[in-house]
């Protein structure tokens, strides 16, 4: 019998790790954090009728799309969940989320909660749901409009669907309080760290182990 060294080819089930929050409570900062940090975690890019802020790309940052654009790619079943938010729509395209797990690749969401239970009924076990928190509601308030790119209006709106959003926050599996970005990007970090090692994820592991202990394949 051969000794195979714990190498690359051992095959982890790749998590699809999901954000989701009040809108300014920092998930778009933390995702951008994550992904600098780490190399095997990319993010989805969802699709959306919002017009884009200053400094957002198409392809990018979202791919951006008119009303009747979006409404074919729901007719085409292009999406693996979508829905209305703050008045546009917002959906997750399918094909480069089933091509990442393929690669054995992690995806990253920024989604919010309609969104985060339409995923959890595809995903099941491979979904890992984050939601972040603002330390207070002035705060939540204060960081929307220091992002400058909102109008006065389109704040009001988010400052008053914030309630309906945290409503949902029970749905989740961790809790990050966003107070200080360090610290809250270290909780994230840690979460994924921890979801990877979980024993279901590591299939590739079986046959290590069973090596270890001196058994045929
Ligand atoms: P409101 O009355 O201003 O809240 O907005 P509407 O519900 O009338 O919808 C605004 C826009 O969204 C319109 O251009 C609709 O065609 C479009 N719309 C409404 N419902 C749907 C839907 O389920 N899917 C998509 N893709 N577009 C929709
Ligand atoms: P979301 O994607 O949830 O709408 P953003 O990531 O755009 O939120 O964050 C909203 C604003 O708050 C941004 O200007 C961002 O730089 C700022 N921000 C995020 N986290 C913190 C934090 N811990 N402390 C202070 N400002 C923050
Ligand atoms: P924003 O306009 O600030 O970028 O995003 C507004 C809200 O839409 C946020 O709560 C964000 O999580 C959510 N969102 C962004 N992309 C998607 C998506 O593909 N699907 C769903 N369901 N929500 C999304």
């Amino acid at each position: 019998m051969s000794s195979k060294a714990l190498s690359m080819d051992i095959k982890r089930r790749g998590l699809l790790l999901v954000l989701s929050s009040p809108s300014g409570a920092g998930k778009s900062t933390l995702s951008r954090l994550l992904l600098e940090k780490d190399d095997q975690i990319t993010m989805s890019i969802s699709t959306t009728t919002r017009e884009p802020r200053p400094g957002e790309a198409d392809g990018v940052d979202y791919n951006f799309v008119t009303i009747p654009e979006f409404e074919d790619l729901v007719a085409q079943d292009g999406f693996l969940e979508h829905a209305r938010v703050f008045d546009n729509y917002y959906g997750t395209p399918a094909a480069p989320v089933e091509k990442a797990l393929q690669q054995g690749r992690d995806i990253l969401f920024d989604i919010d909660w309609q969104g985060t239970q339409q995923l959890a009924q595809k995903a099941k076990g491979d979904l890992v749901r984050v939601f972040i928190l603002p330390p207070s509601k002035d705060e939540l308030e204060r960081r929307l409009r220091a992002r400058a790119q909102d109008t006065d209006e389109v704040v009001a709106k988010r400052m008053s669907k914030a309630n309906q959003e945290i409503s949902h926050w029970a749905e989740y599996d961790y809790i990050i309080v966003n107070e200080d970005l360090d610290q809250a990007e270290e909780e994230l970090f840690s979460i994924l760290k921890a979801e990877r090692l979980k024993r279901e994820r590591q299939t590739g592991l079986l046959s290590f182990v069973k090596d270890l202990m001196g058994e045929e394949d």
